[in-house]
């Protein structure tokens, strides 16, 4: 059987002074001394990945980018590459984020390039997913899950490859930054539903091993319950990763 290992990002969104980052960074090494831990990973801004690489050095902690293009070079103003974050010491890049889609306008096919340029590059993506509130109440979730799937990941399936590195995180949006998390049982049910799809779409062994993070309003107080759940393999964590107390409480799972 496949082992999935759990991990735990944080998507630090548009916050944090290049102090405050690596202050941050500072007092989770420090809370993560001797902690049986399950994998870390920090996405901060742009600004803030050069200096918080630079104070993750020596440190298992992950460094990950919240967005990127997919082209390599060229007049794209206000853009960054994938190439440009791996030269800053990105691992990860978390693509097709909610805000992405529904306030900078970004659609399927532009995640799948997306998607498709950060596997050519050695960068895992992240890739994101989730319904709204008005979806889930006309009772549209699964449907709106699986057009996001076969959109931002079309070039995959034309291909018949799930890229071994490709994370998958499950994140409604009526529960990001709102303080209603969804309950492990609702969250267990997307998961696999999700991995069910993936296992029809790329066959049972990427399925198996893919692993599907649950992100919103994740806290120490709710992540043990979500980590019992067979296809819950971590969590991406927006407001609850700003502060060490809370996003260490959830790397221990709430102890
Ligand atoms: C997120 O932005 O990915 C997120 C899950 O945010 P929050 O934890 O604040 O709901």
């Amino acid at each position: 059987m496949i082992q999935r290992s759990p991990l735990i990002a944080g998507n630090w969104k548009m916050h944090l002074t290049i102090p405050e980052a690596t202050a941050l960074v500072r007092e989770l090494r420090a809370g993560l001394q001797g902690l049986e831990a399950p994998q870390v990973l920090v996405a901060p801004p742009f600004t803030s990945l050069g200096p918080v690489k630079q104070a993750l050095e020596g440190s298992s902690i992950m460094l990950g980018a919240q967005n990127m293009h997919w082209e390599d070079t060229g007049a794209f103003t206000g853009e960054i590459s994938g190439q440009m974050l791996l030269e800053v010491g990105c691992s990860h890049v978390i693509l097709g984020h909610s805000e992405r889609r529904l306030i900078f306008k970004e659609t399927d096919d532009m995640v799948d390039k997306k998607v498709q340029k950060a596997v050519a590059l050695g960068l895992s993506p992240i890739l994101c997913i989730g319904e709204t509130l008005e979806q889930r109440e006309a009772g549209n979730t699964y449907q709106v899950l699986r057009e996001q799937l076969e959109g931002s990941l079309a070039s995959c399936i034309d291909s018949r490859a799930l890229p071994e590195t490709l994370i998958l995180a499950y994140e409604p949006v009526w529960a990001i930054g709102t303080g209603k998390t969804a309950t492990p049982a609702q969250a267990q049910e997307a998961h696999q539903f999700v991995r069910t799809w993936i296992q029809e779409v790329f066959g049972e062994e990427a399925g198996a091993r893919v692993r599907i993070l649950y992100g919103g309003s994740v806290k120490p107080e709710n992540i043990r319950a979500l980590m019992a759940e067979p296809d819950i393999d971590g969590a991406l964590v927006g407001g609850a990763s700003l502060k060490p107390e809370s996003f260490l409480g959830i790397i221990r799972y709430g102890d």
